[in-house]
């Protein structure tokens, strides 16, 4: 049973002055492994004062000072990867192939963040005057938990890439990684103040930060609908926001695809991290001309993706991190039915032969329309849609009628045409025939996927204000 006990404050462990404890679970076995006691509005204003106390000072360092922590902090991550990716497969249960991503990545984009810098101007003249990107102020970063320590990674390299202090609430769910990525992070031996980390709800703790005066600058991640309580909460004192929000992303099967590879990756977009990612292509777009074909090639093809314990390698989803989210999960297989879609694979209840754990049966649903609540709303798990479409100006059609925009995959043999049909998409991110990840390109999404790009120098920039000095 583990007791975190402590906050992070000033460059030094803490104990919270909020008394309020939450269980912490391992969702494979249901059991409590552990409880963190979180922290409360007045933990919050101890934590902005030396965030604040720390911004002249750190606003001012060089950029080789800073390029110099990055460095440090991707050390100091690294070195302790393997814990990290044991708590993520214990307190969250994430699959080999996600831990695999993951573990490496949440060093990893100091190192990127680092390589940014390098070739950024913070001087430039344009015409007259001479343009200075300032630190935005103090930050606040709220994260999720489906990818806890990568978020809190990617925010706080930003923030100490804009000389930018910063105040970060994990989500609470994740105390755990949070408390080894801390002791990583102090390990890195930064200014004191730099960065401060305050386990705690999101209604105490979150809405404190958002609210703050001394807050010049919100990113989060999360669901569109704490998304808009926080752009709200923000407003009032103008604060910066960049919103990394919910997707409905869908996965365009065009009719001259290869099938042997789109139809394993067109699964794999679909239930990548469990089904909870927000970059899941949970709406399979299939040629209705072809659309027996690849019903009959996913519902084989979703053998391969076998839900269970994810310390098991061939294990490819694991379980729900809650039990209010399997529930959740379960409501939406119950309402897929009750809509009229069809089950082609999976349906209610734990895989076979799994008796405990918050698992899901990895699920697909056919005769799906597009104006179904299982096509439109992000139900964060293992189950997928697959919606026909007549030809390749009706799938851009379906494609882009949904409140979402943050990715989208397009399968094709033809290298022009999956462009043509990318280029008409209204989403942040397109991939084309499983292209890779691109660790500097922006990411973040149209419509209420979110407002605002993290990573690389549209990252950079959100957390950077012009000031213009005319001589
Ligand atoms: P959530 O919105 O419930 O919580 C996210 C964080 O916000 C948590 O730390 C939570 O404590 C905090 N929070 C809750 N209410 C708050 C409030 N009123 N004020 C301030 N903070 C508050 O999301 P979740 O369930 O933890 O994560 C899943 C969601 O995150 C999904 O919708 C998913 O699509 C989204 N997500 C988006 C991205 C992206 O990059 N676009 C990435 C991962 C997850």
């Amino acid at each position: 049973m583990r007791i975190i006990d402590q906050i992070y404050i000033g460059g030094g462990f803490d104990r919270p002055h909020g008394s309020e404890e939450a269980p912490l679970f391992n969702p494979a076995t249901e059991q409590q492994i552990g409880v963190v006691r979180l922290g409360d509005e007045e933990d919050v204003e101890r934590a902005v004062a030396a965030a604040k106390r720390a911004f002249p000072a750190f606003s001012r360092t060089s950029k080789a000072e800073r390029i110099d922590m990055l460095h440090r902090l991707n050390a100091a991550v690294s070195r302790r990867a393997d814990e990290l990716a044991d708590a993520m497969r214990e307190e969250y249960g994430a699959p080999q192939g996600f831990v695999k991503f993951a573990a490496p990545r949440a060093g990893s984009v100091f190192l990127d963040m680092a390589k940014t810098l390098e070739t950024y101007e913070f001087r430039r003249r344009i015409g007259r005057a001479e343009v200075e990107m300032r630190p935005a102020g103090v930050a606040a970063a709220i994260t999720p938990w489906n990818s806890n320590y990568g978020f809190i990674c990617s925010k706080l390299a930003t923030a100490v890439a804009a000389g930018a202090t910063i105040v970060i609430k994990p989500s609470e769910m994740s105390a755990i990684q949070t408390q080894i990525l801390t002791e990583c992070l102090h390990d890195a031996n930064l200014p004191a103040g730099v960065f401060n980390i305050v386990n705690g709800y999101g209604g105490v703790v979150g809405a404190a930060l958002t609210s703050h005066r001394d807050i010049a600058k919100i990113t989060f991640t999360g669901s569109t609908a704490t998304g808009r309580a926080i752009l709200q909460a923000a407003s009032g004192a103008m604060k910066r926001v960049t919103l990394e929000l919910g997707g409905k992303s869908p996965n365009i099967i065009l009719d001259d695809a290869d099938l042997d590879a789109a139809i394993p990756q067109a699964l794999a977009a679909g239930f990548i991290n469990s089904g909870q990612a927000c970059i899941a292509g949970t709406r399979i777009l299939a040629p209705a001309d072809r659309l027996d074909e690849i019903q009959a090639r996913l519902a084989k093809a979703i053998g391969a993706f076998k839900a269970g314990d994810p310390h098991d390698p061939e294990v490819r989803i694991g379980p729900m991190v809650s039990r209010k989210q399997w529930d959740r999960v379960q409501s939406y297989i119950r309402l897929g039915q009750e809509e009229g879609a069809k089950l082609l694979a999976g349906g209610e209840g734990r895989p076979e032969g799994v008796d405990r754990g918050w698992f899901v049966r990895p699920t697909l649903f056919s005769d799906v329309c597009n104006d179904m609540r299982i096509a439109r709303e992000e139900i964060f798990g293992p189950v997928l849609c697959i919606i026909p479409y007549r030809d390749e100006k009706h799938a851009i059609e379906i494609a882009n009628d949904t409140d979402y925009g943050l990715q989208a995959y397009v399968f094709s043999s033809d290298h022009k045409r999956a462009r043509r049909v990318a280029e008409e998409l209204e989403a942040g991110r397109v991939a084309i025939n499983g292209a890779a990840h691109e660790p500097l390109a922006p990411f973040g999404g149209f419509k209420q996927s979110g407002i605002g790009r993290e990573f690389g120098v549209f990252g950079l920039e959100a957390f950077l204000e012009p000031r213009t000095l005319l001589v």
